[in-house]
């Protein structure tokens, strides 16, 4: 049995960088992807000084202009103005050479060739004017690698004179449910079946932007099906569930021995989820998850969503625990890690009291887990304590 932090360590240390597994994308599949090359500016932005208003580019103090033309975005005015001198002017225009500033139309009094500033108001030199560059320069690093692109990154690199960027392939992901008692959604169960709720539970947990998960359904209890379902799988990150004990029907472990997987740890000092195995066969990072509901969501969270975080691209893949007050006391934790089902009442945590790793219901009304390492001393209400969020 090994310690929880040192099993993830070790998990994500059996998957590639994923710097080797770039791929270029169109900018517009790229939303919620990883950067792996940074984005550099190709342009300046705005390439000219532009008008941030609809209004008067003037040139001098004024009061009074004479209009000579107009600038409108994607049809600049190629004159220089002189003092004295104005060109109508939209939002997005070029400025003209000479402009000493944008005045809004609203302060304007316009007559015939003329305009005029409205008494009390004053030129204010560079007003409304967008300076050439003042977002960013040519060259400039616009987007570090690493970075999960938002919809603002993407505007940004587009304006930044790019169609296509550098990101994580995405990554597959293959689930597969073991069980003899275990029948598909909706169908009617005889005595000792239950309707196998993990596959599809836990590829709603880790799809996402990057990832292609597959559900590749129930596998019988036998080890010629559970080997030629694993080596029918082709996926970055095959995930198993169930079957990880050491019962007699257990039977992922002697598969994968037998496929000639090599084994990196099995059992974790946690609560739930102590029958967790991790590996790798062929180019596959296997997982084989324990099968109650309870410890198959716990663990998919703590270790197959890092771990396809991580090929995805992204540089700190594993889940940041936050600070909540206990509303209540705790006892001593044990020897392995406990994670406690939890709700938010009034900013506090107050455990669901429900353990059984087993109950969905409680693990439906948990919001956060109380992550208790293993050999914590007792805590008192008002303390605080690390949470994850579930939802
Ligand atoms: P196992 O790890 O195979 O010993 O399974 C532990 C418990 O989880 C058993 O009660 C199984 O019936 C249950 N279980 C296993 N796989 C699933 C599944 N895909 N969906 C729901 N329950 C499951
Ligand atoms: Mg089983």
């Amino acid at each position: 049995m090994i310690a929880l932090d040192e099993a993830q360590s070790r998990l994500l240390s059996l998957a590639p960088d994923a710097a080797s597994r770039a791929e270029q994308v169109d900018i517009t599949d790229a939303i919620g992807r990883f950067l792996i090359a940074p984005v550099i500016a190709q342009r300046n932005q705005p390439e000219h000084d532009l008008s941030a208003m609809d209004g008067y580019a003037v040139a001098g103090n004024g009061p009074q202009w004479r209009i000579t033309g107009e600038a409108a975005a994607g049809h600049p005015f190629s004159g220089t103005l002189v003092s004295g001198e104005t060109v109508r002017i939209f939002t997005g225009a070029i400025v003209p050479e000479g402009a000493t500033c944008v005045i809004m139309q609203e302060d304007m009094d316009r007559d015939g060739a003329m305009t005029s500033l409205r008494p009390g108001l004053a030129v204010v030199p560079g007003r409304h004017i967008r300076p050439k560059h003042g977002d960013f320069r040519r060259d400039d690093l616009l987007i570090p690698a690493g970075t999960r692109l938002s919809a603002a990154h993407i505007g940004l690199s587009i304006a930044a004179g790019h169609a296509r960027l550098s990101v994580a392939q995405k990554v597959r992901v293959a689930i597969l449910s073991t069980g003899n008692e275990l029948v598909r959604p909706g169908q009617p169960t005889n005595a000792g079946q239950i309707p196998a709720s993990n596959g599809p539970m836990l590829a709603a947990l880790l799809q996402g932007p990057g990832v292609d998960v597959e559900d590749l359904g129930i596998i019988p209890d036998e080890l010629e099906a559970t080997k030629a379902a694993i080596s029918d799988a082709s996926a970055d990150v095959i995930i198993t569930i169930g079957g990880a004990s050491v019962g007699d029907h257990d039977l992922v472990r002697p598969a994968l021995l037998e496929l000639g997987a090599t084994i990196d740890f099995w059992k974790v000092a946690m609560k739930p989820g102590k029958p967790l195995m991790a590996g790798t066969w062929q180019n596959s990072v296997v997982l084989g998850l324990p099968g109650n509901p309870v410890s198959a969501f716990v663990t998919a969270l703590l270790f197959a969503k890092p771990l396809i975080e991580k090929l995805g691209g992204n540089p700190m893949p594993l889940p940041r625990a936050r600070r909540m007050a206990l509303a209540c006391d705790l006892p001593a934790n044990g020897n392995r890690t406990d994670h406690l089902r939890a709700r938010v009442q009034d900013g506090c945590v107050v455990p669901v009291g429900v353990n059984d790793s087993a109950a969905l219901l409680a693990l439906s009304q948990a919001e956060v887990m109380i992550i208790r390492p293993a050999g914590a001393p007792a805590v008192s209400g008002g303390e605080s304590v690390d949470v994850l969020d579930l939802t």
